[in-house]
């Protein structure tokens, strides 16, 4: 199994809304990946589909006109496109087999819709909470030629890749479990935990459910240390600089 992170932007707001007391006001960019792995069967699974590529040209596009207009600001370059990070690995759309959405947020599920062939996996309590709910913008994910399969719970969907819920962040959050040959596991929190400032500052108040993303965290956290695991936050600008981001790199 191998593990690419793919750099889809950043995302401009204030500090605040990740992790609130730590440095209230400071403008931020706070990066935004999704995650392909190549099984050893050659079939494709991405985790996450970053902000939607129009935002390239059009960076107001998803909060035009709303309240969070001004709070989150998607900064996109024409490389951060899906399309261009799956082409720099002869990856097109068409071939990938699953997609797990950890959640149905716009800078996680921006691109769903260019992966028709694809089975999508998200837990059903978020499917439902999502469903014509305007914080989850349904025109990128919520259209009627995709095939979501939804899932209940922890799950193993395939060898060396499970799924466990990690509510807090939002209502059927879920985190991504793998087994790397050489790297040994890897967690990917998605917005369970946003940075290492969550932790470092017990600052969870940037969650919905700050008491239970208190827990998803550290539940997360105890399975890492228990497994000697890499943990990839969900918007670190830190740990990012320290990731091997694809096309240059890869975890095996
Ligand atoms: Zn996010």
């Amino acid at each position: 199994m191998e593990l690419f992170v793919l750099p889809l932007g950043d995302c401009c707001c204030d500090y605040d809304v990740v992790a609130p007391g730590v440095r209230d006001g400071h403008r931020v960019h706070l990066p935004v990946n999704a995650f392909l792995i190549r099984m050893d069967d050659d079939r494709l699974v991405l985790v996450d589909t970053g902000m939607s590529r129009l935002h390239v040209e059009d960076p107001e596009l998803t909060w035009r006109g709303t309240e969070a207009a001004d709070a989150l600001i998607p900064v996109m370059s024409p490389e951060d496109s899906l399309l261009y990070r799956l082409a720099q690995l002869e990856v097109d759309p068409r071939d990938v087999d699953f997609v797990i959405n950890t959640h149905l947020h716009f800078d996680h599920a921006g691109n769903n819709d260019l992966l028709s062939r694809a089975t999508f996996f998200v837990q059903r309590d978020q499917y439902e909470h999502a469903k014509d709910n305007p914080s989850f913008p349904n025109q990128y994910w919520n259209l009627p030629g995709l095939r979501y399969e939804l899932v209940d719970g922890r799950a193993g969907l395939f060898d060396g890749l499970d799924v466990l819920p990690t509510p807090g962040h939002c209502v059927g959050h879920q985190s991504v479990v793998l087994q790397l040959e050489k790297t040994g596991t890897v967690v990917l929190c998605g917005d369970a935990v946003y940075c290492q400032d969550n932790f470092d500052h017990d600052s969870w108040d940037g969650q919905a459910d700050p008491s239970a993303a208190r827990r998803s965290g550290h539940m997360l956290r105890e399975l890492a240390s228990q497994h000697d695991a890499m943990m990839i936050y969900g918007h670190d600008a830190v740990q990012h600089r320290t990731l091997r981001v694809a096309p240059h790199g890869s975890y095996r």
